[in-house]
């Protein structure tokens, strides 16, 4: 069997124990005769699923009691909309930080709702950096600020959050999901699309804070009203019964691997460690971000000519070190080293490039 390093930002590699335990699984889950794809949601089987789901991910994120879990559909876009439904609801005010094309998607539509405003950006130089915000920066009465917390195609992250005192903060961390720990109290919702470093498509994650919901707008969808999802444990309609289940296995799989949050985000240390340090030694492969800001999970780079990132896609892709090609608005590569990318992935990779960079010169 030929499995490629598949260096995708979304959907992304999983742990092959995963696809091998799934596959054992597919016809007879646990003696229940039944596949998870193919057992009602409200059976005692999957119960156990969903609620197993939910305590890993309590336990590896230390979730404090006071804030719900919520399994749901519609991928984090969705949540672009939800959030201002649910939240932008005391004085219509919200303020976003542009750090990329997600936040700058979430502010768009946030802008439908209400009296929404950009707090600081770093489009003036590609998003290739964390812009830094004071307190002053934000409104006094606005309902809450909203970040992306790792920018999945420009590869910068937060190392620090920005200081917006008693005000709510709401996270997008799509792409940094469970890849080292953080620190859920800070926030008032957290949430994730769990294609890029938890389960295959399909499943969004919202951890919200209990005593911000139940005030959503009389005009938010049912679907959307993280109330009704909460107090429904999930199930207000048939929930993605099989991404959960994958969930599941991910997150035992994080647990049995690396113990926890904090073993799993040394693994990631080293291996961006990898590619980083050969990207700030090569001659001919360059990082885009400033390094105090660089992501563990995206990594994009370029050479300096868009013939040899062309070339360097295609002979990379024969060579089984796919996905590579950088998001459509940037160009050159990205490598995208989630969780479940082996660290010999990485060590290859570089390797390879090594070797393009010597023929190429
Ligand atoms: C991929 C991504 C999204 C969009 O996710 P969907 O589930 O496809 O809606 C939003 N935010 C971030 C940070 C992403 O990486």
């Amino acid at each position: 069997m030929a499995r490629v390093y598949n260096f995708s930002a979304g959907p992304s590699t999983l742990p092959v124990s995963v696809l091998e335990k799934a596959g054992a699984e597919i016809l007879d889950y646990k003696g229940s005769g039944q596949s998870v794809m193919e057992m009602s949601h409200r059976s005692k089987v999957f119960d156990d699923i969903i609620k197993e789901a939910e305590a890993l991910m309590r336990e590896l994120y230390q979730i404090p009691d006071n804030y719900k879990v919520l399994f749901l559909q519609g991928g984090a876009s969705a949540q672009f909309s939800a959030i201002p439904l649910n939240f932008m609801n005391k004085n219509g005010k919200a303020d976003y930080i542009i750090t990329g094309q997600w936040a700058k998607k979430a502010y768009q539509e946030a802008q439908k709702y209400g009296d929404v405003v950009a707090a600081a950006s770093s489009a003036d130089k590609t998003f290739s950096y964390i812009p830094k915000t004071k307190p002053e920066d934000f409104r006094e009465d606005a309902d809450y600020v909203y970040i992306c917390l790792n920018n999945t195609i420009y590869g910068t992250k937060y190392q620090e959050l920005p200081p917006v005192g008693d005000k709510v903060l709401i996270a997008d961390v799509s792409s940094c999901a469970l890849s080292e720990p953080l620190d859920i109290s800070k926030f008032g919702v957290v949430y994730f699309g769990a294609q890029k470093n938890v389960a295959p498509a399909g499943l969004v994650v919202v951890i919200v804070r209990e005593d911000l919901l139940g005030n959503a707008r009389d005009i938010c969808p049912v679907m959307m009203d993280y109330k009704v999802q909460a107090d429904a444990d999930s199930l207000y309609n048939t929930p993605p019964c099989w991404t959960i289940y994958i969930c599941k296995l991910v997150l035992e799989w994080i647990k049995e691997t690396y113990g926890d949050l904090e073993g799993m985000k040394k693994h990631n240390e080293e291996k961006a460690k990898i590619l980083y340090d050969f990207l700030d030694s090569s001659e001919m492969f360059k990082g885009t971000v400033v390094p105090e800001d660089r992501s563990l999970m995206n990594v994009p780079f370029v050479t300096d000519s868009d013939e040899l990132n062309a070339k360097f896609i295609k002979e990379a892709t024969e060579a089984g070190f796919v996905n590579l090609k950088g998001h459509r608005t940037v160009g050159g590569m990205r490598a995208s080293i989630y969780n479940a990318m082996p660290t010999e992935g990485v060590v290859k990779l570089v390797e390879f490039m090594k070797r393009f960079e010597e023929e190429n010169k």
